[in-house]
């Protein structure tokens, strides 16, 4: 077990204000791998301060420059893919093949993306008899979760380095030991002292002295709708920019033209993949009254295959609250084809990869974010019966639409109240807009979407 004293602030690594410290658990055998300082008030000041004080030069370096160092920041974390992967399947147990594709393939092409985005960004531009220039926001709040440790970082914190931002990163406390690396990424890569910080800590206590302080400019957080509520709030009473990438609960619409066995098997990878502790997962799939059995045996078997190729989920409470919502479809009367809420084994936060057939609209587990490998198969009657399943949430992150026909496919989609839409199993572009309609958040991430966030305008008139 390795104990980590540092937090990297101003450029180095500094002894933490207090002594409290949060341990790391490997999910997969429940064992202690290390422990990192439990960040207090002090550090959120001490790091916001550096951010501070970084921000007019690193706000006034030319664009080539920052463009400059993200594409070196891209290249430390190639060189280091090994030891990040390693780092991510240790702390959140996700399996290794997992963690290289995925985990630190993900942030690569995105740290790349914005590397070439801050080379080739109209930062200026005429409007009339004005000049509009395009200027970073400020300090940033980066909040992250631990589902995709490295690539949440990354979707905020490139941006904000292209942009011109100066950052202080909350990682969550599951997932230290990734932000750790990152942070020596951006060290090595030659990113001035203060631009970026990272303070380790709690949610409660780090995470929420980091959106109140007074010199922070933007908050951008990914995580729980709940805590995202409060972020929210926090950000609107001191009028401060803010980006929410909150919950979802994404429907796979698989219409009657389309290919049935490759929607469902796709379907039931999407959410069994990283142990359905994916935000954008398809966890409702939406199947014709005509095919709906068909496609229950599909996604059973499905499901049956994966065995021992799945990961745990990521601590003993998340677990518990998935296995609580499995119990809950049961008692709803949902039926349990594949899975169930018995423990797999023995060590590990394992929990069985998990199908509903039979479930209605209005049950928990059509409603509410599980992040674990259960999937829910619902039954519609015609288009608009699909189509009114599909928008019946609060949320509105993702999907998926499979039809024999692109063009019926995109018809659908256009009527679905989501941020993206995979049409016949559509590959992740790095590039494309990524974030919420309803409650699953506001603002986007990715692409040059994703860089507009942190920045504002000024306009001059001649
Ligand atoms: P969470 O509590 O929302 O955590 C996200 C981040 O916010 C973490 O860094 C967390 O720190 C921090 N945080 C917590 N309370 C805070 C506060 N009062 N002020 C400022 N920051 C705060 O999410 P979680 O507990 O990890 O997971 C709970 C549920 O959230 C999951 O079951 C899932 O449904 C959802 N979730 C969604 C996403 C997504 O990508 N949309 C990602 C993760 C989780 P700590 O780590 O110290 O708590
Ligand atoms: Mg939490």
């Amino acid at each position: 077990m390795k104990h980590h004293d540092g937090m990297y602030i101003d450029g180095a690594w500094r002894p933490a204000a207090g002594p409290d410290v949060i341990e790391v658990v490997n999910p997969a055998d429940e064992q202690v791998i290390a422990a990192v300082p439990a960040g207090t008030v002090e550090d959120v000041d001490a790091a916001v301060r550096a951010a501070r004080r970084a921000l007019p030069g690193w706000a006034a370096t030319p664009p080539a420059e920052r463009a400059a160092r993200l594409a070196a920041l891209r290249d430390v974390l190639v060189a280091r893919k090994d030891e990040i992967a390693g780092t991510v399947t240790a702390e959140l147990g996700s399996p290794l093949k997992f963690s290289e594709a995925v985990h630190v393939g993900a942030p690569i092409a995105v740290a790349g993306s914005y590397a070439e985005l801050a080379a080739t960004h109209a930062f200026e531009e005429k409007v009339g008899n004005s000049t509009v220039y395009q200027e970073p926001v400020g300090v940033v709040a980066a909040i992250t979760p631990w589902n995709y440790p490295l690539h949440q970082i990354v979707a905020k914190a490139a941006p904000a380095l292209a942009a011109g931002c100066t950052i202080v990163l909350k990682p969550a406390e599951d997932t230290p030991l990734t932000a750790r690396l990152f942070a020596e990424a951006v060290h090595e890569a030659g990113v001035p002292a203060g631009v970026f910080n990272l303070v380790t800590g709690a949610g409660p206590v780090a995470g929420q002295a980091l959106a109140e302080h007074p010199e922070v400019d933007m908050v951008s957080f990914t995580g729980s709708t709940a805590v995202g509520r409060r972020i929210g709030a926090v950000a609107g009473a001191a009028v401060k920019r803010v980006a929410l990438e909150l919950g979802g609960k994404s429907a796979n619409v698989i219409l009657p033209t389309a290919d049935l066995a490759k929607a469902v098997n796709v379907g039931v990878a999407n959410v069994m993949s990283n142990s359905g502790q994916t935000c954008s997962a398809w966890t409702r799939m939406l199947v014709h009254t005509s095919r709906y059995d068909e496609a229950v045996e599909l996604a059973a078997a499905a499901a049956g295959k994966y065995g021992d190729r799945i990961g745990p989920v990521v601590n003993a409470k998340q677990r518990e609250r998935v296995r609580g919502y499995i119990e809950k479809g049961v008692a709803e009367g949902a039926r349990l084809v594949a899975g169930g809420p018995e423990a797999p084994r023995e060590r590990g936060y394992y929990v069985s990869p998990t199908v509903f057939a039979d479930v209605t609209p209005e049950m928990t587990v059509a409603q509410e974010e599980i992040f674990g490998p259960v999937l829910t198969i619902l039954r519609y009657e015609d288009e608009e019966d699909a189509l009114r399943i599909a928008n019946g949430t609060v949320y509105g992150l993702a999907g998926a639409v499979w039809a024999g026909d692109e063009a019926e496919a995109v018809a659908f989609a256009r009527r679905m109240e989501t941020g993206q839409v995979d049409i016949n199993g559509g590959r992740f572009n790095p590039l494309a807009p990524f974030g919420g309609y309803k409650q699953s958040g506001v603002g986007r991430e990715l692409g040059a979407h994703g860089l507009s966030e942190y920045l504002q305008t000024k306009s001059l008139q001649f």
